[in-house]
């Protein structure tokens, strides 16, 4: 039998109460698929800062990079809004995203019909919207050089933020977003701003290189991004995958993440390049949300979008497209028979746990 080596990291606030849910899953999954799953749990942010001194071990960093997928919960807190820059709680994901090498950030956004009441759009523009945004991660205006505040010394300054992509980036992304395409709908949009920015031309010129050369059988169409968020709140079910840059990929993955509902519902991946030997990716996978430190340890939280990672995990790390069809079936079924924690509550549904929340989507699946 195949073994799986996954780490979980839990981190602060709700995030270790929602990975319990998850550990549940694995045990099921184990048992009744073989599939050879081991867990084992780190700590990250806050928790790691208090027992280690880091944000993240070294010893911890290295189980990460040894891992075939790791699932990672939320960091922070008001208990460490006092430690130093540099290990403060979100230092331990920035440095699983540096190290790691993850580039591509998949942020879906997923209207399960039972709660296509609460998106900020009418039912019928929501109701079984399932679509994909792409966004770059790791290059692009928040990380290009120069890159700073300069006095000018006559009572002004002047802040300088540069956008940089090149060739190797784009394509990376582009071919993750052709990739995604052909497991979906085979569609893709390219959104950037080619009648004003240089690195937009280059965008646009790369992706449709990309395509022509290596992915023909895909649909791709490019909108500049403005254009892009209109069509995206007016009429969001025509696309399939969108792919963008770091900067228009942050704003327009929480506008569709407001398309759905809930933030306890959205679930993310964040994937590294293949590797050159056995074409595995690295991938980390996390709910959107943070980690809630008004509710934690009241058993209050909705695990589902820490349990939506974990499908998509099994989904994207590991090829197990069936187990993951059914575990989201398995959430859409507990939704539409009326199970609802605080967060998603309505009236004439039933209110639960974040236990109880977890045995139900076990016991559906
Ligand atoms: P971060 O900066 O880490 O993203 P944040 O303060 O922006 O954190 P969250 O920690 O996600 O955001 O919390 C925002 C609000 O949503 C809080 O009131 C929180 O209780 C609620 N919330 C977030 N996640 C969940 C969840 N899984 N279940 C229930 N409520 C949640
Ligand atoms: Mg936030």
């Amino acid at each position: 039998m195949t073994t799986r080596k996954l780490l979980l990291l839990p981190g602060d606030g709700i995030g270790p109460e929602a990975m319990a849910e998850v550990e549940k899953l694995i045990a099921a999954i184990n048992e009744e698929a073989g599939a050879g799953f081991e867990s084992e749990r780190a700590l990250v942010g806050g928790s790691a800062y208090d027992a280690h001194g880091a944000a993240i071990s070294d010893a911890d960093m290295t189980l990460a990079m040894d891992a075939d997928a790791v699932l990672f919960g939320a960091v922070g807190g008001p208990k460490w809004d006092g430690v130093p820059y540099e290990s403060r709680p979100e230092a331990g994901l920035l440095r699983l995203r540096k190290d790691m090498g993850l580039f591509a950030n998949l942020r879906p956004a997923i209207c399960y019909p039972a709660l296509a009441e609460a998106s900020s759009l009418k039912r019928e523009l929501v109701d079984g919207l399932d679509i994909l945004i792409l966004r770059e991660l790791t290059g692009g205006v928040y990380f290009g050089e120069p890159k700073e505040i300069i006095d000018l010394g006559n009572g002004q300054k002047r802040g300088v933020d540069t956008q940089v992509y090149e060739t190797y980036e784009i394509e990376r992304i582009a071919r993750a977003a052709f990739e995604l395409a052909r497991t979906r709908r085979g569609k893709v949009t390219s959104m950037e701003k080619r009648n004003v920015m240089k690195t937009g031309v280059l965008w646009n010129e790369v992706v449709t290189a990309v395509h022509g050369r290596e992915y023909p059988d895909i649909a791709l169409d490019h909108m500049l991004a403005d254009a892009g968020g209109m069509k995206l709140v007016q009429n969001p079910k025509q696309f399939d995958v969108i792919v963008t840059d770091n900067l228009f990929g942050d704003m327009l993955s929480d506008i569709a993440a407001m398309l759905t509902g809930s933030l306890g519902m959205l679930p993310s991946a964040s994937l590294g390049a293949p590797d050159e030997v056995t074409g595995k990716r690295r991938a980390l996978y996390e709910p959107v949300h943070g980690s809630a430190p008004d509710i934690a340890g009241q058993g209050l939280a909705n695990p589902i979008a820490m349990i939506a990672s974990f499908a998509m995990m099994l989904r994207y790390s590991f090829e197990m497209v069936a187990e993951a069809d059914a575990l989201e079936a398995a959430i859409a079924a507990i939704l539409d028979a009326g199970t609802r924690t605080g967060d998603i509550m309505a009236p004439g549904c039933r209110q639960v746990g974040t236990a109880e929340m977890g045995d139900a989507i076990v016991a559906a699946f």
